[in-house]
């Protein structure tokens, strides 16, 4: 007799704020995830197979459309995974692989969670991850677009003068007088049919930001938890999210029998309209998404068995 098992679901997204003209690349990236769940996958490999769709598709925050650094070369990266099975793996200021959510899926089979700076290059590149150094088309525009930021009165990053960024500058180039704005990085998160749960992220890192700037998509409950209930991965402007806690936030909501709609939509009300903040996750029973701005991102439930 063939017993029921658990609807899986895949949620993905490609950054708050990064616009719904993105959604194409969310559609394949959950493809991506329900052909990895329909040739046996479980929800961690899954939910990489998503991200690493984003990262190669060049129009997001991540992988080869991460985002170019103040200085217009300089590019560092974040990843993270986790699961229900206590897997955890995240990489911060990775330069030069292309896939830094694989670095980090290698680095959840290592004795640590974290690893950081040159010893995350070094790593990856035991682990074999050849050199790689393209930039996207997308992200040089990006940059084109957002220096223009800092001659206006607009704040680049919510909350900070634009001038900050010059008051502190650590790269080694001087500075311009101009300051690129992005938070469009990529997370997934998968329930598969055995009802394991994973989450998986990558970022360019939100812009601006200083060099060796660490935001929240490397920090376990900041911008990513999976456990037992569920998966959450956020995105937006990680020195928010880290105050809060916010994946681990909305998670304990969830354990504790809010309805993912309301946990997501109760997340997303901790932070002032005019800070990005998105947030997607998967229960035993749901899944969702909920940004206070444009966030692309696309659900698909009940695709494998
Ligand atoms: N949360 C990311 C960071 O602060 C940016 C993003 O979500 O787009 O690095």
């Amino acid at each position: 007799m063939r017993t029921s098992r658990p609807e899986c679901a895949i949620v993905v997204h490609g950054g708050a704020g990064a616009g719904s003209g993105l959604n194409d690349g969310c559609i394949v990236a959950a493809d991506a995830a329900r052909c990895d769940l329909n040739e046996g996958g479980a929800a961690l490999s899954a939910a990489v197979a998503a991200v690493v769709s984003m990262e190669n598709d060049g129009r997001f925050n991540a992988g080869t459309g991460a985002a170019l650094g103040l200085d217009g070369k300089t590019i560092e990266m974040d990843a993270c995974v986790m699961d229900t099975q206590g897997r955890l793996g995240a990489v911060t200021l990775l330069r030069g692989v292309k896939n830094p959510v694989l670095v980090a899926r290698q680095i959840a089979d290592t004795p640590h969670c974290l690893i950081g700076g040159e010893g995350a290059v070094r790593f990856a590149r035991a682990m074999g991850h050849a050199p790689y150094d393209k930039v996207s088309e997308h992200a040089r525009q990006q940059y084109r677009e957002m220096m223009a930021k800092l001659e206006s009165d607009d704040a680049a990053m919510p909350g900070v003068a634009n001038g900050d960024f010059l008051k502190f500058w650590n790269y080694a180039d001087a500075p311009r007088f101009r300051i690129p704005s992005a938070t469009d990085t990529v997370g997934a998160v998968v329930r598969d049919h055995d009802g394991g749960f994973a989450v998986a992220g990558s970022t360019g890192g939100s812009a601006p930001s200083l060099l060796g700037r660490v935001g929240d998509t490397p920090l376990v409950g900041c911008g990513f938890y999976a456990g037992t209930f569920g998966a959450v991965a956020a995105t937006g402007v990680g020195e928010y999210m880290i105050r809060t806690l916010l994946a681990v936030r909305v998670y304990h909501w969830i354990s504790e029998g809010v309805s993912v709609a309301e946990a997501l939509a109760r997340g997303i009300a901790l932070f002032p309209a005019d800070v990005p903040v998105g947030l997607i996750a998967v229960s035993a029973t749901e899944a969702g998404a909920c940004a206070n701005a444009d966030m692309p991102h696309a659900i698909v439930r009940g695709t494998a068995g």
